[in-house]
């Protein structure tokens, strides 16, 4: 997404390193539709997080990035706006980026295929250039922007709020779904335990195939029995107790709409972590004294699941939001590098916060969701003041 953004910007040459030659991974994603928002209601348009959007940004953020939208280019836009509508393949998006990266006339963008490492990376800057590590959760750069941290504790320079562990179902349905909070309390009735939790949506492909995805709350101990995936059948043999209340589930959907399961269930387990680098930029090697490293003389920024991750299908919308907005800065050249490092840090912390809050209120609702048959358990967890 930077690439394609900063293909466009003039007098800058961007080099791609990538070490996959293909994008292969399956999973289905949601974007969320503020990403293209064209007014600062339909930015706040969110029943979670629309009021802490007004808290936390100043109306002249909020306008310089909705204004950043608009100048998006039409190709770019378009392809934002069908990923917004709906569910979309990941690598559709992947795929769809890298396409249209090489079908604008005059490139801009060199790729090469290789795996990077730090040391590779710090040895190719040259004066002028500006260094993006958009490697991932397991972000290639991030131990290094802040000094000491490579050798020191893991995760140095990482703030991790570990909120669950869950099983991410997600299977195809044949039939048009939905399923608002009354539907998810009754067809979860009879699973005292696991409550299967789905977040339901058509796909926009065909109007007739829904793709569901459902997460099930599951202990840690369960957690470290289990392989990283699996299918329902394995689920059935090893954890009957988590499969029948993801199976109730799925038996209710089947009586309602008379529709089928097509192919497998597919299901992956995973920690739900709520992440953030405390440096997202090279920041604090420009402090005086620390020269020689070579991120003294270059900026670094981090952008995507690099720089912050979330739960709940919340996060590349996140790392398009900071790309977008490095992207703005970017194309702003005149801009001293300690400003451009310093606003950066502060809209990714702010960009944070908002999911932060929004995440924290997800989780506590599905705990207050969980214990809504148990008048007691739910006050233990309502903590009013
Ligand atoms: C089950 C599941 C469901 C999800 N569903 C959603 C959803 O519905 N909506 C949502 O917003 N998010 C969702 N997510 C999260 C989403 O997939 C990630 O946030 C997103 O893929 C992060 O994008 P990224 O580009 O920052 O990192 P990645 O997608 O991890 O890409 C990193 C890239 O860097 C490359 N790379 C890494 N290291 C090197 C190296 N050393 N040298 C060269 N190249 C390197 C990799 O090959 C890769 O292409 C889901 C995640 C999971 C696990």
């Amino acid at each position: 997404m930077l690439a394609a953004l900063l293909q466009s910007t003039e007098g800058l040459t961007v080099l791609l390193y990538e070490k996959r030659r293909e994008y292969t991974r399956t999973r289905m994603v949601q974007l969320a539709p503020y990403l293209v928002a064209d007014s600062v209601e339909s930015y706040r348009a969110d029943a979670i997080d629309g009021d802490s959007v007004a808290a936390i940004f100043d109306p002249a953020e909020l306008d310089e990035g909705l204004a950043f939208r608009q100048s998006i280019p039409s190709d770019l836009r378009g392809l934002l706006e069908s990923w917004t509508r709906g569910f979309c393949p990941l690598n559709t998006i992947e795929r769809s980026l890298s396409d249209l990266i090489d079908a604008r006339g005059a490139n801009g963008v060199e790729r090469t295929a290789a795996v990077m490492t730090a040391e590779d990376a710090m040895a190719i800057l040259e004066p002028g250039d500006i260094l993006i590590d958009s490697t991932g959760s397991r972000s290639l750069l991030r131990d290094h922007l802040v000094p000491g941290a490579v050798d020191g504790p893991e995760g140095a320079n990482t703030l991790n709020v570990r909120l669950e562990y869950a099983l991410v179902v997600t299977f195809l349905y044949g039939q048009p779904y939905d399923c608002n909070e009354y539907c998810k309390y009754y067809k979860n009735l009879e699973s005292p335990r696991y409550k299967f939790i789905p977040m339901v949506s058509r796909t926009h492909y065909d109007g007739s195939v829904s793709h569901v995805t459902g997460i099930v709350n599951i202990s840690a101990d369960e957690y470290e029995a289990m392989p990283t995936r699996f299918d329902g059948q394995w689920l059935r043999d090893n954890f009957p107790g988590v499969a029948e209340s993801m199976d109730r589930f799925i038996g209710k959907i089947k009586e309602e709409t008379q529709g089928e399961i097509l192919g497998e269930l597919e299901i992956v387990r995973i920690p739900l972590d709520l992440y953030r680098a405390r440096n997202a930029t090279s920041r604090r090697w420009l402090t005086p004294g620390k020269n020689g490293h070579p991120f003294a003389g270059t900026p670094v920024f981090l952008a995507g699941d690099s720089a912050i991750g979330s739960p709940y299908f919340q996060s590349i919308s996140l790392g398009f939001e900071c790309a977008m907005y490095l992207a703005g800065l970017v194309a702003q050249r005149e801009l001293p590098v300690v400003e451009m490092l310093d606003r950066y840090e502060l809209y990714s912390y702010k960009q944070w916060l908002r999911v932060y809050m929004r995440s924290k209120t997800i989780k506590h609702n599905k705990d207050l969701f969980e214990s809504l048959d148990d008048p007691l358990a739910l006050l233990e967890k309502l903590h009013i003041y």
